[in-house]
């Protein structure tokens, strides 16, 4: 009998999140890289990234509610959203 031992490791890197986003000129419209916009929906009490699909059915049913950060939804009691995951 011989035992094999295998050993699993998950290294889950986190990379420094603020870590230098300086980019002189890459993308005109808007120079806020640090404050993601959250977009909330009041009738699901789910936030999203702006980016998310639902924000288009969202701005559609005229409940978008508009947070500066994943902290300020939060506050407002909502939660995140399982398909773009805002703030992970
Ligand atoms: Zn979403």
């Amino acid at each position: 009998m011989r035992k094999l031992t295998f050993v699993v490791l998950a290294s889950l890197m986190a990379g420094p999140l603020g870590a230098r986003m300086a980019h002189p000129a890459e993308g005109p419209a808007k120079a806020e890289p640090k404050s993601e916009v959250i977009v909330g929906c009041k009738d699901t009490k789910l936030y999203h990234r702006a980016s998310c699909k639902w924000v288009k059915e969202i701005e559609k049913a005229g409940t978008r509610v508009d947070f500066k950060s994943v902290a300020e939804a939060k506050k407002a009691g909502m939660r995140p959203c399982e398909d773009c995951k805002p703030g992970s």
